[in-house]
Parts: C-alpha cells; structure tokens; sequence
C-alpha cells in the first residue's frame, strides 16, 4: 500500500522548524509494511493545501497529516479538507465540554477561537490528543484513509503511538507488529551488519541496522497473529543477537548510556566524578542530563588549560614525559577526580577535538581513564568527524567504558 506524509506549517517553509514530524513518521511506515512514496510540506494556505491533498488523493491509499490543528486562524487544514471532501464542518460538543473542562482545571478562560478544534465533518472521527487539545481525525473514505494529527512532535508522537499505530497494524495489515531497539557501541555499522548478517536476511523477525551519534541501533521487528507470539518472536531473535553481540549492546529502546550509568550506580550505590580537558563539561553536562543525577555524581573538574590543569594540581612531569593525549593523563585525570571530589569511581577524558592535531596525536583520538579506587585503567580510540562529533563520540566511549567498569564484579556496594 501507498503512504504520504503531508507536512503543514508556514515555519517549516520558512526553515524555522526541521519537518522531524515526516522523519519520525518515515521512520514508523516500513514497521506497517507501507511504502512511503511522497513528503510533501505545504504552508498554511487552504487553496495551496487543498491543491496538495488533491495530488495525494490521486496516488497514494494512506495520506498523514501533521500541522494545522491549532486554534489560530492559519491552522487550516481541518477546513481544507472538509473543502476537498465536500463535507460540512459542524461543531462536536462533547468536545467543546472537554475543552471547557480542561481550562477550568487550568483556572484560565477558554479564548473563544478554541471552539474551531472542536470541529469535525461526518466521514472523520475524532481521535484524542492526550497532550494538547487539538485532537486528531481518522477519515475512511473511498478506499483511502486520511489521518490528520497535531504538529507538536510531543504531541504527534504520542497520538501515533498510543491511537493511530494499533489501528493501522489492525486496519491494513491485521495483524500484531512489534520492534524493539538493541543499542550498540564499539563497532561500526558494517561491523555490526557483518556478524548479524545471518538475521539480517530474515523475514520475520526483520533486523535492520542504524548508524546514530551514540553507537548503531538493531532493530527488530516482529509480525504475528497476536501479541504474545510476536513477543515471543523477539524474546528468540534478541537471544541470537545478544549471543554474538553481547559486549557491545548497551541499552534497548529509548534508554540512553547517561540513564543506564546512572541507575548502575545507583544500584551499586557508588558516585562518580568527571575530570575532562577538551570536551569542556560535555560528559558532566550528559550525565547531569538525567534528573536525579546528584544522587551519584559529585561533579566535574575541566582542565582546559595549562593554568586550570596547574591549579587542579597536575602533574608536570608526568605530562612532559607522557605528554596530555595519552593513557596516563587521563588515568590521572580519573584519580584526581575520584580524590578531590571524594567519588567511588573517577571518570578522566582527554583527546584531540580538532581543527588540528596535538602533541603529534590526530584528530579524533581520545583517551578515557577510569580509577574504581582498586584498579585504573584507560582506553584509546581513534574518531572520524568534526568537532563536534568527536566531543560526542568521546563522551559516548567515556560513558560506554564506565557502563563496563560497572559491570565488572568487585564493584559492589560498600558496606556502610
Ligand atoms: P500546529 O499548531 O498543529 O500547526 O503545530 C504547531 C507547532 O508544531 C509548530 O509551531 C511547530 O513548532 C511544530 N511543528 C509543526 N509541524 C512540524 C513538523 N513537521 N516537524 C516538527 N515540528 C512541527
Ligand atoms: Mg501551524
């Protein structure tokens, strides 16, 4: 079958806001088995608006709209395609109560121009928006199916997921279709592609891979009759998978290498402290990221400079025989962490960012020291990319390695 995404928004046109929308929703098509044929942008004008759905009505089975919905008099995309349809809009009042409800609880007068996301055209049902009050319509209409959902990507996503998504997989495709993400670091993606290549050609479950900033992304994605067997289709295949690639998986879904060091140590009950040159802060500022992180992280020392790393008190005979980019300083950097901020566990990061190389060192290479209080150790890699991209990766490596470190038996709880 043939999908269509119609973004709407004068902004997007403008370059003011990235169409994410469409990249999220392109995303989610091949989990149907849809094939996505056409994105079209198209700002907030009924005429241009309707010229567009017109063109996708003519190609396409499925067209998804995102944008429009709003309560001001741009937003027109309920209008045009009440237009389009030859429908009449009329005004649903178990809506227009909800809404007044809503900002009664709020304690704030409902503006009057509310009342127009409340409209509706007979062929469309309504479909909630648990996160705003633009709710969303699912119109069947001549073997086509016309699905218009808010802007907000927060709101977008959640509305796909939670209403719009197990209505297709019943819909068009009648049956139960899961995913789920293993995340991956310390390979590339041909790496990964190589020693998965077994599953990859597999039909059901599916494997696809994904190069992204914190490591590649396995996605599998399972069909069946109902939802316990599809479940269980993924329980085999991510066995398969964790029993080539285990040292490298990180994470699944929406976890990210902050959370998951972060509820280690909390588990553990150890803390941590971060001493980085050149990545500025960059790994205390991702590990700070997750709410609650002063319950494990005592802070970070950046030592920028000759003078920051004089005064934290570093040692400068070490650095002139092993010089900065090396394993030794960032072992050191680990340690005086871990020592002047009283942490279980010292976390040191040093490299080249760029724009040229240091100490003969390329750019890209980083070193990441550990000190656990028992044993330090380091580790070397070297990363392709601009600045910023190998602050990122460090940071990644930084995180990955701690993630490990954790891992390891010995570093259990203290007794206290
Ligand atoms: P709406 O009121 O439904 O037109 O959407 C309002 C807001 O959603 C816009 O101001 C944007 O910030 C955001 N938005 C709309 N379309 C997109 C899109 N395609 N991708 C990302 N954000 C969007
Ligand atoms: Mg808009």
């Amino acid at each position: 079958m043939k999908a269509e995404i119609i973004s709407i928004g004068t902004e997007l046109l403008l370059g003011e806001i990235t169409d994410t929308n469409s990249a999220y929703l392109a995303g989610q098509l091949p989990l149907l088995g849809l094939d996505l044929h056409f994105i079209s942008t198209v700002g907030d004008n009924q005429q241009r608006l309707i010229d567009t759905l017109r063109h996708a009505w003519q190609r396409s089975d499925i067209i998804i709209t995102t944008g429009g919905l709003g309560p001001t008099q741009d937003d027109v995309t309920r209008e045009a395609i009440a237009e389009f349809l030859g429908e009449k809009i009329t005004i649903d009042q178990d809506l227009v109560k909800k809404f007044e409800e809503l900002f009664s609880y709020y304690k704030i007068a409902m503006p009057p121009s509310n009342i127009k996301q409340a409209a509706i055209i007979p062929s469309a049902e309504i479909i909630q928006n648990p996160r705003g009050t633009a709710p969303g319509w699912w119109i069947e209409r001549d073997n086509r199916i016309v699905i218009t959902m808010p802007g907000p990507p927060r709101e977008m996503q959640l509305m796909w997921t939670k209403e719009i998504l197990p209505r297709l997989q019943q819909k068009i495709v009648g049956a139960v279709i899961i995913s789920k993400t293993l995340k991956l670091f310390g390979l590339t993606e041909a790496e990964v592609d190589d020693k998965a290549s077994l599953f990859l050609s597999a039909t059901n479950p599916t494997l696809a891979t994904y190069a992204k900033s914190d490591g590649i992304y396995l996605r599998i994605t399972a069909k069946a009759n109902t939802e316990s067997e599809a479940q269980q289709l993924i329980i085999q295949r991510e066995a398969d998978i964790r029993a080539i690639l285990s040292d490298y998986i990180w994470g699944v879904n929406s976890d990210t290498l902050e959370h998951n060091v972060g509820a280690l140590l909390v588990a553990k009950g150890l803390s941590l402290a971060t001493m980085e040159s050149y990545t500025g802060g960059l790994l205390a500022n991702t590990i700070t990221n997750i709410p609650g992180s002063s319950r494990y992280f005592k802070g970070g020392l950046i030592a920028y400079t000759d003078d920051a790393r004089a005064a934290f008190g570093f040692d400068w005979q070490l650095i002139s025989q092993c010089g900065l980019i090396s394993a030794k300083a960032a072992e050191t950097m680990a340690t005086m962490a871990r020592e002047k901020l009283g942490a279980s566990i010292g976390a040191g990061l040093t490299g080249v960012m760029g724009p040229a190389e240091v100490e003969g060192k390329p750019v890209g290479t980083i070193f990441v020291g550990i000190d656990d209080g028992q044993y330090s150790q380091s580790f070397t890699k070297n990363y392709p990319g601009n600045r910023l991209q190998v602050k990122q990766r460090a940071v990644t490596s930084a995180l990955f390695e701690l993630r490990k470190t954790l891992l390891q038996e010995g570093n259990d709880a203290p007794d206290s």
